[in-house]
């Protein structure tokens, strides 16, 4: 039920009830009430006319003067007085007339005539057939001298008391009906005052409850729905602060999650996913929503499950490394699974997923390479070992033999050097230790003196070596390193190429950047040894390289080199028909940044 009926019904019971009591007084209480006042009233005036007529008329009487006796009383009166003997014969009434007397009928047999005979007075209530009403009869006892000579009885008609009794009910109700008509306009007036602020604040935490937490209550009544209202603006304001909380709570969150390089996934306590974060997503996962599916649907591993599972029960965080395969490539993850709790209960459990496939990559070149070293630096030390041992051994006494083993020993000395050498300049180039010194070279001019130190070796095999190049390429390098690369490449140009070949250097200057390319009519490098070159001890033919005292770092040097400066490195080879090595170096500043060798050009 509305207020506004409510209240209407409240004021209509308020009036109601006091109706209705009064009404029920009317009915029970004034009535009687009225009643015995009447007979009081009229037992009053029959005593009173009792002393009269005793006064009067101490002996029998002629009943005409008594009957105009009767009738003078009653005429002062305006009452009906009736005097009935003592056998019952009507001597005198003021509302009949003398002659009509003598038809009345014996009253002997009147209730209130046995009652005031029997005691001193009578009452009676009856309906009159003479006057068609209903009356009240009182009769007292004439005795004077305790002679019984009759009784005087008056009559009144009891319309009046009726009548009074319907005019106060009818007074009542019309005051029922005015106070109403009055509860209506009040009902009307109170709906302004009360149930507007009641209805405002209804409607706002309507409002409220639907998420609108800007809406507030405006009421100023300056009573408790005033108050009412501020507690409501209060707890919207409240709960309107507590939301943008937790939103930027969860956008924190989001954005961790989202900044995060690791996959996240986040497991509910039943053991389904609750939410995984963008990289897992694009990862393993694809456009299907992974919310609601157990994680072994999104990870298929059953390892990873039991983790978990684990983490769940016992509450144990749980670690493992699994190798997985991802959306393009077989990666491993170092994933940690640890309990999330909630008022100290098992909530579920975060699972983070590090991709440790780089650091396993790293963790195995090294490995590599320190395998590598020992067995590059085992082989001229084994020799170095024996021939130093044999010659200890007597062998010196064998001059010319001495002479070959130390010509050996020699050799090998120097093929450890130069592996040395090159390691240390190798790490130096990759731990950055020695900053390059740039300053303006003139390419051209560094690789004249570059080929000026391999043309011996070059015309020992009987190689031409042509330069196409401009007078003059200005550049900000670092001059020694530029050198120390191009007498690498031209170095393996001369190594790989028979005899009666040719290399040509070309210098290409563009609009960014210094094309230097420097090609051979060599022997070639099978395709797919093409990528691997510029690896640290990568060689196409081990024993050819060596026995050309090669050590497997040369491109790798200038590989370093070149990236240092902000350039980059291919190859363009055919098996048989020669190899291209071409690097670029830009002419503008770049930051001095380390990266893979980028794929070949098509
Ligand atoms: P090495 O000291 O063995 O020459 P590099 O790092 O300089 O080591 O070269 C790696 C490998 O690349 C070589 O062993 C060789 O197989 C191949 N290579 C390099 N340059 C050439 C070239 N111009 N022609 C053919 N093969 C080459």
């Amino acid at each position: 039920m509305k207020f506004k009926r409510k209240l209407f019904v409240s004021y209509l019971l308020i009036v109601f009830i006091p109706f209705l009591a009064a009404e029920l007084y009317i009915s029970s209480v004034l009535e009687s009430r009225l009643l015995q006042q009447t007979e009081n009233h009229i037992f009053k005036e029959a005593s009173l006319l009792k002393t009269i007529i005793e006064k009067e008329y101490k002996n029998s009487t002629p009943s005409y003067e008594i009957n105009s006796l009767i009738r003078k009383m009653g005429r002062a009166l305006g009452e009906r007085i009736t005097f009935i003997n003592n056998r019952g014969t009507v001597l005198g009434d003021s509302e009949i007339a003398p002659e009509e007397l003598k038809n009345i009928e014996d009253h002997s047999s009147r209730p209130e005539f046995i009652q005031a005979f029997r005691t001193s007075h009578g009452l009676a209530i009856r309906y009159s057939t003479t006057l068609k009403i209903n009356m009240m009869y009182v009769a007292v006892k004439i005795a004077p001298q305790d002679k019984f000579l009759g009784v005087i009885r008056v009559a009144v008609p009891l319309i009046d008391v009726k009548k009074f009794i319907k005019q106060t009910e009818y007074g009542l109700f019309a005051a029922f009906l005015v106070c109403m008509a009055l509860i209506l306009i009040l009902n009307i007036a109170a709906s302004a005052r009360l149930s507007k602020p009641v209805e405002e604040i209804t409607r706002t935490a309507q409002e409220i409850s639907r998420g609108n937490l800007q809406a507030r209550v405006y009421t100023r009544t300056r009573d408790e729905l005033e108050t009412l209202g501020r507690s409501i603006n209060l707890m919207a304001s409240e709960i309107q602060k507590r939301v943008s909380e937790i939103s930027e709570e969860k956008e924190t969150l989001q954005a961790i999650l989202r900044g995060m390089s690791d996959g996240v996934m986040v497991i509910d306590g039943d053991g389904k996913i609750a939410l995984i974060n963008r990289v897992l997503h694009d990862l393993f996962h694809g456009d299907v929503s992974a919310t609601g599916k157990a994680p072994v649907e999104i990870i298929r591993n059953a390892d990873f499950q039991d983790g978990v599972t684990q983490v769940l029960d016992t509450g144990k965080p749980f670690k493992m490394e699994l190798p997985l395969t991802t959306a393009d490539t077989e990666r491993i993850f170092d994933i940690t699974i640890v309990r999330l709790t909630h008022q100290d209960k098992t909530a579920g459990a975060v699972a983070v997923f590090h991709d440790i496939t780089d650091l396993k990559r790293i963790e195995k070149v090294r490995r590599d390479f320190v395998a590598n070293v020992s067995h590059e630096l085992r082989t001229p030390l084994t020799s170095i070992k024996g021939y130093a041992e044999t010659l200890c051994h007597g062998e010196i006494e064998d001059l010319s033999r001495a002479k070959s083993f130390a010509r050996i020993i020699l050799k090998h000395a120097n093929r450890l050097s130069s592996l040395v050498n090159d390691l240390l300049s190798l790490s130096q180039l990759e731990s950055q230790r020695t900053p390059l010194i740039k300053k303006e070279i003139n390419v051209v001019q560094v690789l004249d003196t570059s080929i000026s130190l391999v043309r011996p070796s070059a015309e020992a095999k009987q190689l031409t070596i042509k330069v196409d190049a401009p007078e003059k390429v200005l550049l900000m390098a670092d001059k020694d390193q530029i050198g120390e690369g191009l007498v690498n490449l031209l170095d393996n140009a001369v190594k790989y190429t028979p005899k009666g070949g040719s290399v040509t250097v070309s210098v290409t200057d563009a609009a960014d950047e210094v094309l230097v390319t420097v090609k051979d009519t060599g022997i070639g490098i099978p395709k797919e040894d093409q990528g691997r070159i510029f690896e640290r001890f990568y060689r196409v033919d081990k024993n050819r390289s060596r026995h050309m005292g090669g050590t497997g770092l040369g491109l790798s040097i200038v590989k370093h080199i070149i990236l240092a400066h902000g350039g980059r490195i291919w190859v363009e080879s055919k098996l048989g028909k020669g190899s291209a090595f071409t690097f670029s170096l830009p002419k503008r500043k770049h930051e001095n940044k380390f990266q893979e060798v980028l794929p070949l050009p098509a």
